[in-house]
C-alpha cells in the first residue's frame, strides 16, 4: 500500500486526516484520494520517462474527478480522454485542450466536431471510418488536425483478459499490417495530418515482455512508414502500467522505461504516455461500515455498507484488494477467513473472498485500499444506492469533491409519461 496510507495511533490515516474522522462527516461508503500519492506516482513516472522526452497525458477514465485531474494538470500532466464528456471534465478541470489525447473506438460524429472547436491536440483514429469522417468534418469547419493512427499489434498483454486491448481479436485500433496503406490514405485527405503511431495493448500489465514485443513491431512500422514518405514524428505509446495489488515490489517504471529506450528510442520521435491506473490506483481508499456479521451454512460473510455498485473490481475482473480495519487490530489478533460483501442483490456482490481478517463487529470501518483508479468511475446506482462520495486530502486537509446524492436527487431523476402522472397531471 501507499505510505500516505498508514495507521498513526492505531487509526488508519490519508495523510495527516483520519479516516474515522472523515466517515463521521460525510457517512459512508466514501472514497478517499491522497494528494501526496498521486504527486509522488506521477513524479516517479516522469523521472522515469523525462529522460527519453516523454511527455505525460493522463488517462482520465482511471478516476475522472475533476480534483483529481486539476491535481495532475498542475503537477504537468496532459490528458487522455475516450469520450466528449472526458473531456469535458479535463477541459473543466483546467487541462490545456491543446494537451488533450482524444482515443478511444467509435467516435461520434458529434465528438469529432467537439473536439475540432475545442482545439484538442490531438485525436487517434482508429479505424478508416474515423479517418474519412474527421477529414470530413475537418474540412467543414476550417480545421487541421494533427491525428495517430493507433493500430493494434497483435500482442498478449498477459493480463486480464477483459483489460487486454492489443490482440487481432481485440475491436482496438488497425490491424499492423494495414496501416501503411492507412497511413498513406491519411496523408492523402486534408484537414488532417498523421503526425503519431498509436498504440495501448491493456492495463495492468506487471510483465513489461508484451511492451517488448509491441514497441518493437511500431518501430518497424516507423521504419517502413518513413520510407514510404511519411514523416512520422511522435509516438504514443500508451499507457498499463501495473501496480502490485497484493503489496508486492511494484512493477518498475524505470525497467519500462529502458525497454522504451531500448526499442524506440533511436527513432527520433517525440513520445507520449497515457498512464492511468499506476497514477492513481494506489492513491485511493474507499471506506465502508460493517452492518453484520453472519455465519452461513459453509461461509462467513462481513456484510458491508460499500458493494460491487461502488467498486466493481473484484467481482468484474476478479481483482484482489487489500481490506484494512481504520481502526489497527491489537497485535497478534487472530484472524478468520471470511467473505466481505455488500447489501446488493446479486451473488456476485463481493468485495474479497476468502479473506483472512481479524475480528470485526457491526459498526467497524473498513477500508479497501487500492481503489483509486477505475473505482469510482465504474460506480453505479445500482438497487438505488446514492452515487458513493469522493473525498480528497492534502496533509490535514481534506474536501468532499464529490458529494453524496441526496435520494431525492437520485429518484427525482426519473419522469412519469402524462398517461402515469395520475389526476393531477402535473408531473
Ligand atoms: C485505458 C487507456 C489507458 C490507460 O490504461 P491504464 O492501464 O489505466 O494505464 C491509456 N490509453 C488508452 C488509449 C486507454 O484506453
Amino acid at each position: 500500500m501507499s505510505e500516505t496510507f498508514a495507521y498513526v495511533n492505531g487509526r488508519l490515516h490519508a495523510e495527516e486526516v483520519d479516516l474515522a474522522r472523515i466517515a463521521e462527516t460525510v457517512g459512508t461508503p466514501f472514497y478517499c484520494y491522497s494528494t501526496a500519492a498521486i504527486a509522488q506516482r506521477y513524479r516517479r513516472f516522469e523521472a522515469a520517462v523525462a529522460p527519453l522526452g516523454g511527455r505525460i497525458c493522463y488517462a482520465v477514465k482511471a478516476n475522472s474527478n475533476q480534483a483529481v485531474l486539476a491535481t495532475l494538470a498542475g503537477l504537468g500532466a496532459g490528458a487522455d480522454v475516450v469520450s466528449e464528456g472526458e473531456a469535458r471534465r479535463a477541459v473543466a478541470a483546467g487541462v490545456p485542450p491543446e494537451r488533450i489525447v482524444f482515443s478511444g473506438v467509435g467516435k461520434t460524429e458529434a465528438e469529432l466536431v467537439y473536439a475540432l472547436e475545442t482545439g484538442i491536440g490531438q485525436v487517434n483514429i482508429e479505424s478508416e471510418r474515423d479517418l474519412e469522417l474527421l477529414s470530413r468534418l475537418a474540412v467543414a469547419h476550417g480545421r487541421h488536425m494533427p491525428i495517430a493512427i493507433r493500430v493494434n499489434p497483435d500482442v498478449d498483454a498477459l493480463t486480464h483478459a477483459k483489460i487486454a486491448t492489443g490482440k487481432a481479436e481485440n475491436k482496438f485500433g488497425i490491424d499492423i499490417d494495414a496501416a501503411p496503406r492507412v497511413f498513406a490514405r491519411a496523408a492523402a485527405l486534408p484537414g488532417v495530418e498523421p503526425v503519431a503511431v498509436a498504440l495501448h495493448i491493456g492495463s495492468q500489465l506487471t510483465d513489461f515482455t508484451p511492451y517488448e514485443q509491441a514497441f518493437s513491431r511500431v518501430a518497424e512500422l516507423v521504419r517502413a512508414l518513413r520510407a514510404d514518405g511519411i514523416p512520422i514524428r511522435h509516438l504514443d505509446l500508451g499507457g498499463g502500467i501495473g501496480v502490485s495489488y497484493h503489496g508486492g515490489p511494484a512493477p518498475d517504471v524505470a525497467a519500462y522505461a529502458e525497454i522504451v529506450q531500448r526499442t524506440v528510442g533511436d527513432l527520433d520521435c517525440a513520445l507520449l504516455f497515457e498512464p492511468g491506473r499506476y497514477l492513481v490506483a494506489e492513491a485511493g481508499v474507499l471506506v465502508g461500515t460493517v452492518i453484520d456479521v453472519k455465519q452461513g451454512a459453509t461461509r462467513r460473510f462481513v456484510v458491508a455498507d460499500f458493494a460491487m455498485n461502488d467498486l466493481i473490481r473484484p467481482t468484474l475482473y476478479e481483482a484482489y484488494h487489500p481490506i484494512l480495519p481504520v481502526i489497527e487490530p491489537l497485535l497478534g489478533a487472530t484472524t478468520s477467513v471470511v467473505d466481505v460483501v455488500g447489501p446488493i442483490c446479486e451473488t456476485g456482490d463481493f468485495l474479497a473472498r476468502d479473506r483472512a481478517l481479524p475480528p470485526v463487529a457491526p459498526g467497524d470501518l473498513l477500508a479497501v485500499t487500492h481503489a483509486g483508479a477505475y473505482g469510482a468511475v465504474m460506480s453505479s446506482t445500482y438497487n438505488t444506492r446514492p452515487t458513493v462520495p469522493e473525498v480528497l486530502v492534502t496533509g490535514a486537509r481534506w474536501a468532499v469533491v464529490r458529494p453524496r446524492p441526496t435520494y431525492d436527487e437520485l429518484i427525482g431523476l426519473d419522469r412519469m409519461p402524462d398517461w402515469l402522472a395520475g389526476d393531477s397531471g402535473t408531473r
